[in-house]
């Protein structure tokens, strides 16, 4: 059997990984020069449930995902607000060894290679095509485009393109390919109706950091930085994806991890106000380039599927990760492979 997947992220590689081990020949497509999505930023791992989680996913065979996030964990068993024994991967590192582990076990990836459209015959896909006028036929077609963008939707729903790791100006949009077969999207929705919901990180470079903070994210993992009282803004957490984690501890202090760059636990927090705090002077985003102002919307659609993880209304599509439901994590988007397997 053929199977073609769309969109490399960490759910598109993991159900890359769990459609081979069942003997299929597989071949990936991703939009950029990059697996793992918006996984490239984030890393924190095993903490609260996502720890049975990801034993789960080892005890049933589908755990080589976790043991390479694993090998690249900087801080194991660390508590912060909403988090208990949270691992803090080294998430620069990830990309290299996934995308290497996916060449050694056989699987075709080909990057900078965007699908724009779908051709159905009754109630299966024929085939998907390409920005660049290609067209791949398969049996069965996996769609893990994910739930983020395009940059209009950011703009509308959120405070502009933050030029985050997805790229859009560079790469093209997301494309919903179940919507382009017909299937109408389930479109998620924040506080007040608004579509979608601004994700929850930024990143900073650890360079421009102070070095006492240096030191305690060194040997901590974690530090808390009491935000002045006239900055405390309440009203983000309602906009945030990740609303088990939209305590207000989160908008009284600026929270830093260390997860190779360091991730601050907040949507966005503008420049000038971040640099009004005791070593953060230097401060400047790498993650969106532009987190002073706003982040990636995302959560804008996923697709109706049933526990198989096929869409409804057609035979051979599925779906995974973001793209099949509103959950919010690298651990959740490769839980979905163990049932796409099945
Ligand atoms: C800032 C931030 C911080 C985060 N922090 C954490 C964290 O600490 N811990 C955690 O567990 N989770 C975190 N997450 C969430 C986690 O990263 C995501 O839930 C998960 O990675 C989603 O994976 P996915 O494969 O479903 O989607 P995505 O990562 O969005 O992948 C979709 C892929 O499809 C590609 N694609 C889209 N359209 C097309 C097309 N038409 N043709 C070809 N390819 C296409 C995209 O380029 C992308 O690579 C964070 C997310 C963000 C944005």
């Amino acid at each position: 059997m053929k199977v073609v997947i769309i969109g490399g992220g960490w759910a598109g590689c993991a159900a890359a990984i769990s459609a081979k081990k069942a003997g299929a020949d597989v071949y990936l497509y991703e939009r950029t020069d990059l697996l793992l999505g918006v996984g490239n930023v984030g890393g924190i791992m095993r903490n609260n449930g996502r720890y049975t989680a990801a034993e789960e996913l080892i005890n049933m065979g589908a755990g080589e995902f976790i043991s390479i996030m694993d090998s690249i964990a900087i801080h194991k068993n660390i508590n912060f607000s909403g988090h208990k024994h949270a691992w803090l991967c080294d998430v620069s590192k990830a990309e290299p060894l996934v995308r290497e582990f996916l060449i050694d076990s056989g699987i075709n990836i080909t990057f900078k290679s965007r699908a724009t459209g779908v051709q159905k015959v009754s109630d299966k896909i024929k085939n998907i095509q390409f920005a660049d006028k290609s067209i791949v036929e398969a049996d069965a077609f996996i769609e893990t485009t994910g739930s983020t963008g395009s940059m209009d939707n950011c703009t509308k729903y959120g405070n502009g393109c933050a030029m985050c790791v997805l790229r859009c100006p560079t790469f093209g949009m997301r494309v919903s390919l179940s919507s382009k077969a017909g299937i109408k999207d389930i479109q998620g929705e924040r506080e007040g109706g608004v579509p979608g919901a601004i994700s929850g990180s930024c990143e900073l470079p650890r360079e421009c950091l102070s070095e006492e903070i240096l030191n305690d994210l060194d040997t901590k993992g974690v530090v808390l930085l009491p935000v002045p009282k006239e900055d405390i803004n309440m009203n983000k957490l309602g906009q945030k994806v990740c609303q088990q984690y939209a305590l207000k501890e989160y908008a009284e202090n600026v929270i830093l991890l260390d997860t190779g760059h360091i991730k601050l636990m907040t949507s966005y927090y503008p420049l000038e106000k971040l640099r009004k705090i005791k070593g953060l002077e230097k401060a400047r985003y790498i993650d969106p380039y532009s987190g002073g102002i706003g982040n990636s919307v995302r959560y804008l659609v996923a697709t109706p599927r049933n526990n198989f993880m096929q869409v409804l209304g057609i035979d051979n599509m599925f779906c995974a990760g973001e793209k099949s439901g509103f959950f919010v994590g690298h651990t959740e988007g490769r839980c979905y492979k163990q049932q796409l397997l099945d």
